[in-house]
Parts: structure tokens; sequence; C-alpha cells
């Protein structure tokens, strides 16, 4: 299938926000949403007005995206929060965070999620002193992540520490550059979750 130079970038200028899909570039000016803050394509500068369905659908395919997940593994996430206790939405973006992929991104150890990602399927990290090598994978309150010893000379790894040292660590996260590892203190609360979405209009979806 044919891979546009700017994939990522036009995601974001569909969904109209940053979604920080790469890296580094996503907090430079050299983000396309900073120069082109409409939708790609020949009448992407046409403002559309979205049905009850295409809203709730961009806010489902804008969160998808961000946390870089399937079709199938977000309807399990969802199927997952709807049989929590608590509010589904928010449920639901608590799950997501929980991933091992977007702890790492969100340590500042991978510079995109899907850096992230790699990193860990490499088997870079562990969980409790155990190698995890499963994006998925759902952290807890309590565990705490770290670089591998053998992995600790890992040329991302270095870069990353580097480049995303003023890259603000969320609170519920708590991190030591020193020995490459971070802890996490406690779950997110909604307010913890800087992503705009209306989650409630995900769950009207899936709920129809
Ligand atoms: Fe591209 Fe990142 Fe900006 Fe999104 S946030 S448009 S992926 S540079």
């Amino acid at each position: 299938m044919a891979r546009y130079k700017d994939e990522q970038c036009r995601i974001c200028r569909r969904e109209g926000q940053k979604l920080f899909l790469k890296g580094t570039r996503c907090y430079t000016d050299k983000c396309s949403i900073s120069r082109r803050n409409y939708a790609p394509g020949q009448n992407g500068q046409k403002k559309k007005k979205l049905s009850e369905y295409g809203t709730q659908l961009r806010e489902k395919q804008k969160t998808k995206a961000f946390y870089g997940v399937s079709e199938k593994q977000f309807r399990k996430y969802f199927e997952m929060a709807s049989s929590t206790k608590g509010i589904t939405g928010e449920v639901l973006l608590q799950i997501l965070e929980s991933r091992l992929d977007n702890i790492v991104y969100r340590l500042g150890y991978g510079s995109s999620r899907a850096q992230s990602r790699m990193l860990v399927t490499h088997g870079t990290f562990e969980v409790n002193g155990q190698k995890v090598d499963i994006p998925s994978y759902l952290v807890k309150a309590g565990d705490v992540i770290s670089v591998r010893e053998i992995r600790k000379d890992n040329g991302f790894i270095k870069l990353n520490v580097e480049e995303n040292k003023a890259r603000p660590v969320p609170e519920w996260l708590e991190k030591d550059d020193k020995n490459l590892s971070g802890k996490v203190i406690r779950l997110p609360s909604r307010e913890d979750v800087d992503l705009p979405v209306e989650e409630h209009l995900i769950v009207e979806l899936y709920s129809k």
C-alpha cells in the first residue's frame, strides 16, 4: 500500500489537532498543524458540518490515532471499560494511558508512541524487574518501569533522555533519569489526560 511521506501529519490535520505522532518534530514549529491547520486534500479548507454519527466517529478515530491502537484493540478496551466500575469514557482513557508503550512515551524514553512501541517490542524495558516486550501490557499503580541493564547503552534511549529533558512528565508518574526508570504513582484521572476528546461521544457511538 502506498504510504504518504507525511501520513501521520495528515491524520493530525484531518482531526484539526496535534496528536504528537512524529516525535521531536511535533514540539517544533515544523509541525504541520502550526503551518497548515486545515484538513488535507483539495477541499480541505472548506468547513464541513458533520452529522451526529460523523462527530462521534471522529472522536473515536482521533483517540485511536493518538494512542496508536487498532480498531480491534480499541473495541476490546471499550468492553473492558464498560464492565468496570466508573464512567466508561474516563475508564477507557485510563486503560489507554496504562499501556506500557504510552508509559515509555510519557516518561520521555520514546520520542513518540510508535517509537516507544518499537523499543518495548525489542525488549528494552522491564516492569518490576521482569522483562516485558508487550506494548499493550497494562501497568498498575506502584509498578516500576526501567530500561534493562543490557539496553542502557541503546542510542535511542540516550538521545531521547537528552532531547526530552524539557518535556513535562505527568503528575501520576515519577521519573528517575539517573537510573533510567519511572514509577506509576497512581493511575491517571481524566484531568491528567491531555487529549482534547469528548470521550462520551465514543461511548455513544459504541452503544448504538
Ligand atoms: Fe505532524 Fe506531529 Fe504536528 Fe501531528 S503533531 S502534525 S504528527 S508534527
